[in-house]
Order: structure tokens, then sequence, then C-alpha cells
């Protein structure tokens, strides 16, 4: 059943603002907490092996209509065709991860080696909310929502208001393949997300998004320290290019990382710390590398550029490139792309370092150099995240003495910062979050450990 408020809005198309998608309701949150919480019981007395069947049911309508998502998410959010195909296929292959990590994490254990026989075993948490972002606007909500489900949790999935379309085909084919209260939908924005997480019945709480919201929701939950809080927050992740790297690769990794999502990827490359002996080299290549990435309309195969999510972010690109540095490749706004109106625009390199607690979330990076490895990782680490760094060198043995001292939960040599398979957990240190539900692994973060011990048989 839909239980749906006055409050409404629509989202125009970033790559095409003349092109407005279906309107989309407010949810009332208290019945969709009623149905989650009359379905808890039954859920989390459901064997996992049932789970599991009726989750591959939902993996294959997910399946089933993979083009058909992948191009909503393209016009809904503006992410290139390509790799909105490629989000898709990342939340098949989620469930796959996802059943594996079920079966070893919910596996009880039996101690043998206390003064008495005993068992550690994990409990369902009960009631789950996961609030998701724009930018993955389906894998790293589903990430959550699939591993709170086989732990027997019963989800609330609060997508971004600016996604809303292709979030809500997404919770309909789950809903579809799940008993009833089991997977509910709430569309909205702040509001919607804090009386969910707020209420008292809601056990645990998935957030991915910008600090200024995971902070803010923080506050809002610290009263009741009952609640389990996942942060899944940004990013100021940095290349360290060093004097003996295939400069060429690093270039085009740097490329990548500063382009992909149009820069909105909370592992997205906006820093370059180069070693000066080769920074002019370097420059010469990323230059060349970032002349594949034109802006072009999402929906087109070949288009690599696509464009930012709303006017906000516009905004924030265009006070960042007039910002006085010395800019070797200055940033523009194009008017239209193929004719058409959107949220367009080019990639632009500074020198120098800029606000670092700030995501750009667009393709702006800064270039610094280094001349030892110790500045380097000064120079990388001097930023309160600590989500993705990339290493460039050939030496094994230099990339692991930097690994050891790099501030950063994701740490990478010879790859794109953007480069973070769904086979590992992922998460930051510092700013960038706790509890790691956007990687492998999470359904530890989704139970209570119980310890069961027994005498007097
Ligand atoms: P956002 O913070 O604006 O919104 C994220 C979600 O939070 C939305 O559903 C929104 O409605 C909700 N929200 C907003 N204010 C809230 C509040 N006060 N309390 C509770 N919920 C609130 O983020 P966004 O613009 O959608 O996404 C971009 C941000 O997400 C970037 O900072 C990016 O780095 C981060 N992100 C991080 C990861 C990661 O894995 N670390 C992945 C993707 C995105």
């Amino acid at each position: 059943m839909n239980y749906l408020t006055q409050e409404s809005w629509q989202n125009f198309s970033p790559g095409n603002l003349s092109l407005k998608l279906p309107a989309v309701q407010a949810t009332v949150v208290a019945p969709i907490i009623k149905e989650a919480s009359d379905a808890s019981r039954n859920w989390s007395n459901t064997p996992l092996s049932q789970r599991i069947e009726l989750l591959k049911n939902a993996q294959s309508a997910i399946t089933e209509a993979k083009e058909e998502l992948a191009r909503e998410i393209a016009t809904e959010t503006g992410k290139p065709i390509t790799e909105s195909l490629g989000e898709v296929a990342a939340v098949i292959a989620k469930f796959d991860l996802s059943f594996q990590d079920a079966e070893n994490h919910l596996r009880p254990q039996t101690i043998t080696d206390g003064p008495h026989p005993a068992q550690v075993r994990q409990r369902p948490r009960g009631l789950a909310v996961v609030i998701g972002p724009f930018n993955f606007p389906l894998h790293l909500g589903h990430g959550a929502n699939v591993a709170h489900l086989l732990a027997g949790n019963p989800v609330i999935f609060k997508p971004s208001p600016l996604a809303a379309n292709v979030a809500g085909h997404y919770a309909r084919l789950m809903q579809q393949h799940l008993p009833p209260g089991t997977f509910g939908l709430v569309q909205g924005g702040a509001a919607q997300a804090i009386s969910l997480c707020k209420h008292p019945l809601t056990r645990a709480v998935c957030f991915t998004g910008s600090v200024t919201a995971g902070r803010a929701l923080a506050q809002e939950l610290a009263a009741d320290i009952s609640k389990e809080l996942a942060l899944e927050l940004g990013g100021r992740n940095a290349v360290v290019a060093c004097e003996d790297a295939d400069l060429e690769l690093a270039a085009t990794a740097v490329a990548d990382g500063l382009c992909l999502t149009c820069g909105q990827r909370c592992n997205a490359t906006s820093r370059v710390i180069v070693n000066k002996a080769v920074a002019a080299d370097f420059e010469k290549c990323l230059l060349h590398s970032l002349e594949r990435y034109k802006p072009g309309y999402p929906l087109t195969p070949a288009t690599k550029l696509g464009p930012l999510i709303n006017s906000q972010s516009l905004e924030r690109y265009s006070s960042l490139i007039n910002t006085a540095a010395e800019w070797v490749l200055p940033g523009s706004v194009p008017s239209d792309v193929c004719g058409l109106r959107g949220h367009y625009v080019t990639p632009a390199i500074r020198r120098g370092t800029g606000n670092m607690e700030a995501e750009p979330f667009a393709p702006v990076l800064e270039l610094e150099t280094f001349e030892t490895d110790a500045e380097a990782v000064v120079k990388a680490n001097a930023t309160p995240f600590g989500l993705t760094v990339s290493v460039f060198t050939k030496s094994e043995s230099r990339f692991r003495a930097l690994a050891d001292e790099l501030f950063a939960g994701n740490i990478y040599a010879n790859l794109p910062t953007t480069f973070s398979p769904s086979t590992l957990p992922f998460g930051g240190f510092g700013l960038s979050g706790n509890g790691r539900p956007a990687g492998r692994g999470f359904i530890r973060f989704t139970t209570h450990e119980q310890a069961i011990q027994t005498a007097g048989f």
C-alpha cells in the first residue's frame, strides 16, 4: 500500500533540462514503520536459505529490468549510460557476494576453550533504515538493504530525492518478491530521513551521503545510544605519482578518477601529488588524457562526461573555477551540449590546494608536487577524510612503505582511486565514515553478537 503526503516534487533530467520527470510524492513515515515492525518477527524467523531464495527472485527481476534501470539512472542523475549499466551490474553481482557473506557471518561458532560449553551467534537487530545518495542511487543503498535483509532485519529504504523515480522502480522490484512490510520505501528528503531514523522502533541506520548531513543525523540520534549508526561519507582522494611511475598510466587513472560520474563519486580523484622531477611530463600526459572527456548527453553510448546533478552543484563548480589560483586547465560551463541545455561542465585543474574539508564533487583537480616520500605522505594525509589513496610507482617495496603511512581505508597501487570492486570492504577513516556499509562484509554491522554459555545440564 502507498501512504502519500501532499508534498511532491519533480526532477528535471540534468542532461536535458527541458525533460521533466514524473512527479514524486513524499511518503507518510508512521504507517511504513508499523508495517515493517509487524513484519519483523516473521522475517527474523525465516531461515537464511529461504531469505536467500526470495532475494534470488528479486535479483532475477532486477536482471530482467537492467537496461531500463540503467536508462533511468542516466536520465535522472546524468550518469553516462555505460557507467549506469555498470552500476546495475554491480547491484546484480552484490546479491551473490552478500549471500556468501551472510552464510559465513551468520553461522554460529562453537567455543571450546572456555570454562563451559559456549556458542557465539548472530541475532537480527530489528528494523533498519537505509538512506541513499544520488550518485549511486541504487548500488549504495542496495548493498546495505541486502545485508540487513539477509541478517533478518526488515528494511525501509529512503533514497535520494534527486533519484526518486529510479529508486522507486528498484524498490518495487524488490518488494514484489519479499513478504509485505519486509522492504519499505519512503520517498522524501531530510525530514523523512530524520523522522524514520529517530523512531524508537528503528534499531539500525545506514546513511550514505555528505558529511554535513551525516553529522546532522548523528546529532539527532545521539540521545539513543542503542541505535547502530553506520555512516558512509565523503573523500578528498589523492593520487601520489612517484618519479618511477608509468606516467601515462597514472595520467589515465587521474583523468578517469576525476571525470567518472562528473567527479561526483566519494572516491573521485580531487588531488594529485606528483614528484617534482616528473611534474611537467605528468601534466602533459594528463592534459592529453583529459581530451577523452568532453561533455556529452548521458544516454549517448560514447559519452564519458555527463552533467552535474543540479543547479546547486553547478553553482559550487562555478565558484570553484572562479577562485583565484594558477589554473593549468580552466574549467567552463558550456551553454548547451548537442543542442541540449543541462548542467554540463568541463574538467578543471589548478595548482595548489583548496579547502581540504570540502569535496569538490565536480571534475576539479588540484596539483601539488613533492620531493621526498615523507613529504608526499604529509601532503596526502593533510585532509580530515581518509577514503582512498592511489600510489603510482614501479616499486612494490616503496608502495608498501607508503601504504603503511597513508591514512585511508582503501589504498591502491597503480589503479585509479575510483577502482573499488565490490569484492573488497570499502569505507574510510576519519570524516569518511564508519561501519563500511558500501563494501564487502557490511553484514557484520547488521547483527547483534550474542554469547550463549551452558552449565548444569
Ligand atoms: P546528501 O548528504 O545531500 O544526501 C544523502 C541522503 O541524505 C539523501 O537521501 C538525503 O535526502 C538525506 N539527507 C539530507 N540531509 C539529511 C539529514 N540532515 N539527516 C538525514 N538524512 C539527510 O548527499 P548526496 O548529495 O546525495 O550524495 C553525495 C555525498 O555522498 C557526497 O558527500 C559523497 O562523498 C557521499 N557519498 C559517499 C559514499 C561512500 O561510499 N563513502 C558513496 C556515495 C556518496
